[in-house]
């Protein structure tokens, strides 16, 4: 999973921090130690680090933390914030052209994803704007690459306009840029060849159907599995195209999370989307504040949240996040959320989302699969009704009944409760929205 191991070491260094029951500037030198050393070994670019770390402690020092009544709190909201900054703050929309159609090119290295991101951007597209996009097919160096661009367009049925092989690039674009006016299609985007690495003869090519097309946005899409070799890609093809963005891919692996780190401030370009998955509806707005929550290991309810809205009714979700809030989120939410979210994606991904649960050890050796989704359902569905309703209400002589109702062992029935329990509590306290709440997750 992604982050996994920064979170976890952010984690330990906040939280030997507020185990103290005086916090020195001595302690305060050893957490910023700690965070340096987490935020190097995740890959993030060594200037980075230590500009952020400078950050992190002048801002501490400016705060006064130290006085203050609860300094590891204040250093928590701090590393957030300033994490949040790092990324970005805001989430920056896709550059939209005064008249049709607005040009997109994305541009990257081979394998970093390009043609399933321009396919996921395009559904994106058609889904939120009722848009009518065009694909160019401008990678004439593999025959697979228009194969394999087709066979994303069909999924999402969107025209691809292309010219085979042996046309060169420039001039396929040129005659596509026509097609599209003439159909009048809102968004062109333009698949363009990528190399194993960063190399003399593409970039020129890709200047020069940047000059032709004077593109609205230039995505570069990389593979934030490649940490510091993403950010030297970033920087390579910044300084000959000029791009306007980033889309960082592949975040549902797991990717220590220097490239998200370091991207934006190396290049100065924001990252606009994520990738988190191989199908088309796998790709998400980036959001610094919530992407920081996220590797501080404070969930990412807003995204979940989101997620769940474009599954279910707007109501649905409300009605969720109110009983989240007044801790009434009983064992029929559960069930109903359970079915739910199973249409939201892959389990894992869905779970870690939640405030506490990417490193929550409880977690760590279960292997989602859909059987133990059964299971876990199978289990519920023993309780009595009253039982439902009243989480409160199991009893160690009503566990044994529900291992004997579902089949399942008496140590899964008290694990499942455990972690529903946890769960509901973690809900109520991040749903309550202050950073008090966020802190508790760290045992506070
Ligand atoms: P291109 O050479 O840059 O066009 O890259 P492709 O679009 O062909 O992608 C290369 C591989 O990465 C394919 O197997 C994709 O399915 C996979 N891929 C792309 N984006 C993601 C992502 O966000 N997550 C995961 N897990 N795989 C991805």
């Amino acid at each position: 999973m992604a982050f996994e191991g920064l979170t976890e070491r952010l984690q330990k260094a906040m939280e030997k921090l507020r185990r103290k029951p005086k916090v020195t500037e001595a302690d305060l030198r050893e957490t910023m130690r700690e965070i340096r050393l987490a935020l190097l070994e995740a890959d993030v670019n060594f200037k980075v680090v230590k500009d952020f770390v400078k950050k992190v402690r002048e801002e501490a020092a400016g705060a006064e933390v130290l006085k203050g009544l609860n300094p590891a709190q204040q250093i928590v909201k701090i590393v957030n914030d300033q994490l949040t900054e790092l990324m970005g703050e805001e989430a920056v929309p896709l550059n939209r052209a005064a008249h049709i159609p607005t040009v997109i090119m994305m541009v990257g290295l081979q394998g970093a994803g390009k043609t399933t991101t321009a396919g996921k951007l395009a559904l994106r597209l058609k889904n939120e704007d009722h848009a009518r996009p065009m694909f160019i097919a401008a990678d004439v160096y593999r025959p697979a690459a228009i194969t394999q661009l087709q066979q994303v367009a069909d999924q999402i049925d969107v025209p691809v306009f292309e010219k085979g092989t042996d046309v060169d690039p420039v001039e396929i674009v040129r005659e596509g840029m026509e097609v599209a006016k003439q159909n009048h299609n809102d968004y062109v985007i333009i698949d363009t060849a990528g190399r194993l690495q960063i190399d003399e003869q593409l970039m020129d090519e890709l200047v020069n159907i940047k000059q032709l097309v004077n593109p609205d946005e230039i995505l570069l899409v990389i593979d934030a599995m490649t940490g510091q070799n993403a950010v030297n890609t970033a920087q390579g093809f910044d300084d000959k195209l000029d791009i306007t963005g980033v889309v960082l891919t592949k975040l549902d692996g797991d990717t220590r999370g220097g490239a998200a780190m370091s991207i934006r401030a190396v290049t100065g370009k924001p990252i606009k989307f994520v990738g988190e998955g191989e199908k088309m509806e796998d790709l998400d707005v980036f959001h610094p504040d919530r992407m920081a929550s996220r590797i501080l290991g404070m969930g990412d309810m807003m995204t979940l949240i989101e997620k769940a809205q474009k599954n279910f009714d707007e109501e649905q979700a409300q009605e969720t996040m109110d009983k989240m809030r007044e801790n009434t989120f009983d064992y029929n939410d559960f069930l109903a959320q359970m079915d739910q979210v199973t249409k939201m994606g892959p389990l894992e991904n869905i779970i870690k989302m939640m405030p506490g649960m990417a490193n929550n050890p409880a977690l760590k050796n279960i292997n989602l699969d859909p059987k133990q989704f059964a299971h876990i359902r199978a289990i519920v569905l023993s309780m009595t009704p009253e039982e439902r309703e009243n989480p409160d209400l199991m009893n160690p002589s009503r566990r044994r009944r529900l291992a004997a109702g579902s089949g399942r062992p008496i140590v899964e029935v008290n694990r499942m409760i455990k972690q529903f329990n946890q769960m509901r509590k973690m809900m109520k306290q991040v749903t309550n929205g202050n950073m008090s709440g966020m802190q508790n997750l760290f045992g506070g």
